[in-house]
Parts: C-alpha cells; structure tokens; sequence
C-alpha cells in the first residue's frame, strides 16, 4: 500500500535542507534543565527541540519522566527561545495532552511501533488532527511492523510523517547500543522513497564518541536529517547520560560534518559498499558464533573420550551446504571450499581444547 504523504511543512523550517536538525535531552528533568539547554541550543542555530515527557524505561523504578508537569516547560520553550518542540507519546492520553499544550511535533517511541495496538490507539486520538509524527523503527528489526505503525498513522488522515531509524535492540551489545543494521532504513526509502528518514545516532551508539561518525554516515547514505540527544550538563542526565553530548559540541559536531547532495552513482555505489561491509560484519559475528559453538563440542567430545574429526559427519555438512549454496545462486564447489576452510579451523580450535 502507497502512503500518502505530504512534506513535513515545519513553519519557518526548509526541512528539505539536510540535515533537518532535531536536538535535546533524553528528558525533560526540570524547567530551568529544559530551558538551559533549550538557549544554548537555539544560540548554536538549532531550531527544533527534543524533550521526552514520558520515558519508557526497561525496568521498573528507574526515572520514568516528569510527566504533564513539563509540557508548559516545552511551551515556553516555542514561546520564548522560537523553537518548535517534539516529544514522545505513546497511548491517546499522552497525545491529548501534547495537543493541548500545543507540542509541534510528536514521535513514536521504538517500544511503541513494534505494538500495533498501541499504534492503533495513537491513530485514533489524531484522527483529525493535522500534526507531523516521527515514527522510530520498532525495537526488533522489522521493517513490516515499521511501515505497518507508518500505515496506522496514515489512516487516520495523518501525511506529514517520517520514520527516525535508532538502530535494533539486540543480545550481545558489542560496538552500539543497538545495532545500526543499514539495509532495513535503505530498504524503507527503497520502498516508500518520498518518507524522510531521519537517523538517531544517539540511542544507536549509547556512547556520545559515536555521535559524529553516526550522523556522518548517515548523510553518507542520504538521510534527511538526525535527531541527537543534547544537554546542558549530560554527565548529569536522569537518562542516558553516556550518550548525550553539549550543544557546544553538537554544533561543533554539525559544523565538521561533509554533506554530499550529489546524490548520483557515487553516493549509491558508496550506500552500496556499506551494506557489503554490515553483511561482512554480520557474517564475522556469525563465524565466531560458530567456532563458540565449535569449542563447546570440543569441550563435549574430550570429556567422553571422542575424536575431534568424525568423518560421516565432515561429509554431510560438506555435501549439504554445496546444495543450499547451488540453491542460492553460488557454485556449489565455492561454498565446499568455503567450508573445508571453516572446517579446519573448527578442528583447529577443538584440537587446541583436547590438548589443554
Ligand atoms: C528516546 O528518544 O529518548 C527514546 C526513548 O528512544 P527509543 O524509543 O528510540 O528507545
Ligand atoms: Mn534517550
């Protein structure tokens, strides 16, 4: 299904400029944090402020946001530094009031989208109403769910809508907070190419070192803008203090960025190399699962008394995955090779094992 959608038509914003710029803290904590912040910001050249009212947190007892209490806080925010606000809503009372308080821009948290009823009673309260939603790609990778909340939104009439892509929750957080996993937002613009995407490099990295290579290689890849967590004193935060970074250096971060507007064969052929070189890190993560798994069997096979090399074994998986790789377009020798060489070095690992 085709969305409709109009452009985001932010008053005395050109959002078709990249990046559109979307700053603030995680929370909204106090009126003087808010508004602090809310200054230095506007005086670095930020026009639209973030503020989360309600936070959702993992688990119980931590800060769970302010609450209503801050909603005038972000309207003084519009009235007296000139900026546009936006916060998170996640069911119709959360919504009710952000329109009553006249909040400018709404987003949808990435625990809100990935639940359709949620996303339904978020589309029934702004039945009518005629503001922008930025909705977050949901926690688990799934682009179906992602365009599904995008399409609940739609329905009830609203059309200036953009996705925020803030990476995928996963198990093992490695290098990101959750991981950037790039060709499920390329495949969203492939999909529905008129729906400005912005990136979250904050709630991606969780570390504020990786702000700026994030939002650079999210222009890198033709994003229309970035929502960055930014606040006066991120040290100390009440959420997600590692990856909040000063509007000192956020602007200092937006100044050193290269945008390329150009974007013909080069910038596709660069989109292009970075999705080779997340499936090439996918594929490294998934051969140390692997030998993980490998020294397991090692530690089984030494404790009863088993050879390393069963050999009925070695050919089966040989001749299988020759198959499966003839089924998927690959010579079926390729993919033997391939295997004999993980193979040896399976053997490798468990002989390691066997002679500790
Ligand atoms: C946030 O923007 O502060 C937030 C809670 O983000 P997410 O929904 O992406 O986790
Ligand atoms: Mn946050």
């Amino acid at each position: 299904m085709e969305l409709e959608l109009q452009p985001l038509n932010l008053p005395g914003i050109d959002a078709t400029r990249r990046p559109l710029v979307i700053a603030g803290p995680c929370s909204a904590e106090s009126e003087e944090q808010v508004l602090t912040t809310a200054l230095q910001l506007a005086a670095n050249g930020i026009r639209i402020m973030r503020a989360g009212i309600w936070k959702p947190r993992t688990k119980p007892g931590g800060f769970e946001g302010v609450g209503e209490a801050g909603l005038p806080w972000l309207r003084r925010v519009h009235e007296e530094c000139g900026m546009l606000t936006a916060t998170e809503v996640a069911n119709a009372t959360h919504v009710k009031a952000c329109l009553d308080y006249g909040i400018d821009i709404l987003w949808i948290g990435a625990r809100t989208s990935a639940n359709p009823f949620a996303m339904q009673e978020i589309a029934d309260a702004l039945q009518g109403h005629d503001v922008p939603v930025l909705v977050k790609n949901p926690v688990n990778p799934d682009l179906e769910l992602w365009i599904g909340a995008l399409q609940r939104l739609n329905n009830a009439g609203i059309q200036r809508l953009a996705a925020i892509h803030r990476g995928f929750s996963s198990y093992d957080k490695r290098i990101y907070r959750n991981p950037p996993m790039w060709h499920i937002p390329i495949e969203l613009r492939r999909r529905i190419p008129s729906l400005p995407i912005l990136c979250d490099p904050s709630h991606i990295g969780g570390r504020r070192e990786l702000v700026a290579p994030l939002c650079q290689q999210a222009m890198d890849l033709g994003f229309d803008g970035l929502i960055v967590e930014s606040h006066c004193q991120p040290d100390c935060a009440w959420s997600d203090a590692k990856q909040q970074v000063t509007p000192d250096i956020l602007e200092f971060i937006l100044e050193k960025l290269t945008i390329r507007n150009d974007l013909s064969t080069t910038e596709s052929l660069e989109a292009l190399r970075r999705q080779i070189d997340e499936v090439d890190n996918q594929l490294l993560e998934l051969l140390a699962t692997r030998m993980r798994i490998s020294r397991e069997i090692g530690e089984y096979k030494k404790e009863h008394n088993m050879t390393v090399v069963q050999t009925m074994r070695y050919t089966e998986i040989l001749e299988k995955r020759g198959a499966q790789g003839a089924l998927n377009g690959m010579t079926s020798s390729f993919i033997r090779d391939i295997f004999e060489h993980i193979h040896e070095e399976s053997v490798a690992q468990q002989i390691e094992i066997m002679n500790k």
